[in-house]
């Protein structure tokens, strides 16, 4: 006999920060006949999504869509703009910093990661992936740099693994107060059409990004958004590309095409994303994550338990880690969820592997969907036997009733406004 807690019905609830839960409106569009992509049809398509794209990047500049996760468009950003034996400063915000520096050293570059030294004395996890980037370490760096050595700075925007963003404005007015001329790169895989991002208006020089996340799209596209700079230091960088060689895509790109096959039925589901998006409006679409991230907080606060981000000013609005008590192993009790209630939470990454777990507030999510992965965790505490200072569920409950009653009195102003944070 199948035990009753198992659930051969029902939907699974993926709250993994990506990929993230499609919306059956983009399921539905990718389900149609693949097309022939040098046809014309394909054209109108292309235009259309690159189109969009700028839209979301916020730049009137190229942006370069690959038929490749994330990783490949962190490869493309360096392979395009640098030569080999460049000097970078990154930045250790977490696990994917630390993989898109192990990236750049297998393409050999020389990266320097910078980090706030030192551990958090009451969970025993590094400072450093518990906030943001601390612009004045990149500024003194890049003012002892004064043979201009080091080409470009490259920082994580939202931090998948921890749930910390980062100011990118911060970043480029460091960058200008140094009076150094390294490009800026910033992957915002994880933050793009979820968090606030302005590509042009923050002077980046290549945005990396990727589908699978607050895209609300299947793993299998990825982006760069180019600064005229970057595709200026593109015609003199000597690292070997070809693939990913901005030249020939941005060139094709300009009549909607690809000089390979691009991922058709991806960008079907691209173009039906792109309405969604912007149907409602990209301030409304950052003001609802922020209003599901500070409900979720208010559960992980009144667990008792510490969130990740230990700075409150960069709180992710994608996700939120949960610092799990001392003992505690975070994977035992995300292995014992995934069993009982058929619910997948993010797993701790790197240097936090075990001590958290990640909830993920992004893609086809609505306060229901989130409320029952909040009672998922709140029920897989309870069979642990870890006790929690209260109910999270409850808090939860209450924030989002809260809001919406303050929505409607305030004609929509309260939320959109962003953050609305309601005491209880
Ligand atoms: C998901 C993610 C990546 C990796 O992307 P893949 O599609 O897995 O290659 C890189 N950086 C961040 C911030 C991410 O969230």
């Amino acid at each position: 006999m199948i035990p009753l807690h198992q659930h051969p019905s029902g939907r699974h609830f993926l709250q993994i920060p990506g990929p993230s839960p499609v919306p059956d409106r983009i399921l539905r569009a990718m389900s149609l006949p693949t097309i022939d992509h040098r046809g014309p049809e394909f054209g109108r398509l292309g235009l259309k999504v690159l189109s969009g794209m700028q839209q979301i990047f916020r730049t009137k500049h190229p942006v370069v869509i690959y038929p490749a996760s994330g990783t490949g468009a962190w490869e493309a950003a360096l392979v395009n703009t640098l030569s080999p034996g460049d000097a970078l400063l990154m930045y250790e915000t977490g696990h994917f910093a630390t993989l898109w520096k192990k990236l750049a050293e297998r393409l050999g570059l020389r990266p320097e990661f910078l980090a706030v030294p030192g551990t958090d004395a009451a969970t025993g996890l590094p400072w450093s992936w518990r906030r943001g980037v601390q612009a004045e370490l990149i500024e003194a760096r890049l003012r002892a740099d004064a043979g201009h050595a080091i080409k470009a700075v490259c920082v994580v925007h939202n931090e998948t693994s921890t749930g910390v963003t980062s100011d990118i404005a911060a970043v480029r007015r460091a960058i200008d107060a140094a009076g150094h001329p390294a490009l800026l790169m910033v992957d915002s895989i994880s933050g793009l059409a979820c968090a606030d991002y302005r590509h042009d208006e923050w002077g980046v020089d290549v945005t990396v990004s990727g589908s699978q996340k607050g895209l609300m799209l299947p793993p299998g596209i990825s982006f760069n958004a180019i600064s005229p700079r970057a595709l200026e230091a593109s015609k003199s960088a000597k690292l070997p590309r070809s693939f990913w060689a901005w030249d020939e895509i941005v060139e094709m790109n300009k009549t909607g095409y690809w000089p390979y096959t691009p991922n058709t039925n991806l960008l079907y589901g691209l173009s039906e994303a792109l309405d969604m998006l912007l149907e409602q409006g990209l301030e409304a679409v950052f003001a609802r994550h922020q209003r599901w991230a500070e409900g979720v907080r208010g559960a992980v606060r009144a667990w008792g338990l510490p969130i990740q981000c230990a700075d409150a000013a960069v709180y992710s609005p994608v996700l939120t880690g949960v610092i799990t008590p001392q003992g505690v192993d975070a994977d035992a009790l995300r292995k014992l969820i995934h069993e009982r209630f058929d619910l997948s939470l993010g797993t701790g990454l790197g240097k936090v592997k075990g001590r958290m777990f990640r909830i993920g507030h992004l893609g086809d999510c609505n306060d229901l969907t989130l409320m029952a992965a909040l009672a998922g965790v709140e029920m897989g505490f309870r069979l642990a036997g870890v006790p929690l200072a209260g109910s999270g569920v409850q808090a939860a409950m209450a924030y989002f009733a809260a809001t919406i009653l303050a929505e409607t009195a305030t004609g929509g102003k309260a939320v959109t406004d962003g953050n609305l944070r309601i005491e209880s």
